[in-house]
């Protein structure tokens, strides 16, 4: 598939080998177990020498036709997959740092991601120190420390921030640290970090992957002897993707480079109308060139994505009003699905935080979460101008 477009891969990468009876689609194999009537088959299998499945949670046929489109939309060499994003995230850090090494990473990361940072890893006597977002030479400097992993996000939840993957990546080679990005936001449509230096590729296929908010899972594809290490710890923690989830992320992913584009148009343009409405007093979207980030984002990323947030005037007690009055739009914790979805960020990514961390991260409590569906986009502006239109006369 080395030459074909973004669409053809999406469609029919992975899929070939794991074809049953003639069919021209995955099957869903529930079987927690694989039978074998030659004992040295069985063994050549289990000892690894011969490709076959032994036990659901190592692999399935299901999920590695999964494992195999993202590991080809991503370019990579390995893949391996988890129960969810977060799963992805923990059993990736679980394996690449120990007690008394170090991590750098960015103020930004997601809510849960953040956690494992503040909270679990530091139990564990690991050391982590958390750059400003985008402040590039404070992180360069942080690596130049040492460290065995340096970890980005970009575009981060919810503010958008952009991260410069080639710089970070260079900085963390030179110190002899692994890179891993979460490219849950960008997808590989819009972005590939291996291209641009980075050693693994995290995704919570649960969003832009799977597109359709009815499946959670996880993915990491990358150097194969790092993926082999992750699978590993994942085999045994047993935090395994379930073959029905698969193959609705499966299904879901023949059109992620359709739905992607239609995200990066309908985002763009709510953001453009945004910027214009005068309740908005701060919208964040890396394609506007008057965002922070927006160069090193043209740089790196083929498309901005489907997610933006803005902050409104009046805060909390507004966002209260507004997102109610939306028409065509989830207001749920979840993003990248085919419809619309809205949330305050204090209720969704940021709900583990406190008030004062959030401020602490530049998020304040009135900002809103948009993720761009699908829809027309006329009708999301629409929809956006009437639910502002309609706010009480006190607030306005
Ligand atoms: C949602 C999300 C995760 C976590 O994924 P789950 O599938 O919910 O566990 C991690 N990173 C980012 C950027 C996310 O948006």
């Amino acid at each position: 598939m080395k030459d074909t477009g973004m669409s053809t891969r999406a469609l029919w990468a992975g899929e070939r080998e794991y074809l049953a009876f003639g069919a021209t689609q995955v099957p869903v194999v529930h079987s927690v177990s694989f039978g074998y009537d030659d004992m040295d088959d069985w063994y050549q299998v289990a000892v690894g020498k011969k490709e076959g499945h032994i036990y659901g949670r190592n692999t399935n046929p299901t999920v590695r036709a999964f494992e195999e489109k993202i590991r080809i939309l991503e370019n990579a060499e390995a893949s391996t997959s988890f129960s969810t994003g977060m799963a992805a995230i923990s059993n990736t850090l679980g394996t690449l740092l120990q007690p008394g090494e170090r991590v750098v990473s960015i103020k930004d990361t997601y809510g849960g991601t953040n956690k494992i940072f503040t909270e679990f890893l530091p139990k564990q006597h690991i050391d982590v120190t958390l750059c400003d977002t985008g402040n590039h030479e404070e992180m360069e400097k942080e690596i130049e420390k040492g460290c065995s992993v340096v970890y980005l996000e970009t575009p981060t939840n919810p503010t958008v921030k952009i991260t410069d993957i080639k710089r970070m990546a260079r900085a963390a080679k030179r110190a002899g640290a692994v890179t891993v990005v979460d490219n849950t936001f960008a997808t590989p449509v819009n972005q590939q970090p291996l291209s641009l230096g980075a050693d693994l590729v995290i995704h919570s296929a649960t969003k832009f992957l799977g597109g359709h908010a009815d499946a959670l899972g996880g993915a990491v594809c990358g150097v194969k002897h790092l993926v082999d290490d992750i699978y590993h710890y994942r085999e045994i923690n047993g935090a395994t993707l379930d073959p029905m989830a698969a193959y609705l992320l499966l299904r879901g992913m023949k059109t992620l480079k359709l739905r992607i584009d239609r995200q990066n148009e309908n985002a763009m343009a709510v953001a453009k109308y945004l910027i214009t409405e005068d309740m908005v007093e701060d919208v964040f979207y890396p394609g506007l060139s008057s965002q922070k980030g927006h160069e090193i984002a043209r740089n790196q990323m083929s498309g901005f994505g489907g997610m933006l947030s803005f902050s409104v005037k009046g805060g909390i007690d507004t966002v209260r009003h507004l997102l109610p009055k939306l028409a065509y739009a989830n207001r749920a914790a979840n993003l990248g699905s085919v419809e619309t979805v809205v949330g305050p960020t204090r209720t969704t990514s940021h709900v583990e935080c406190t008030p004062e961390e959030r401020a602490a991260m530049g998020i304040p409590e009135g900002l809103v979460r948009y993720s761009a569906g699908i829809e027309d986009i006329d009708d999301l502006i629409d929809d956006l101008k009437c639910a502002f239109q309609s706010l009480p006369k006190y607030i306005r």
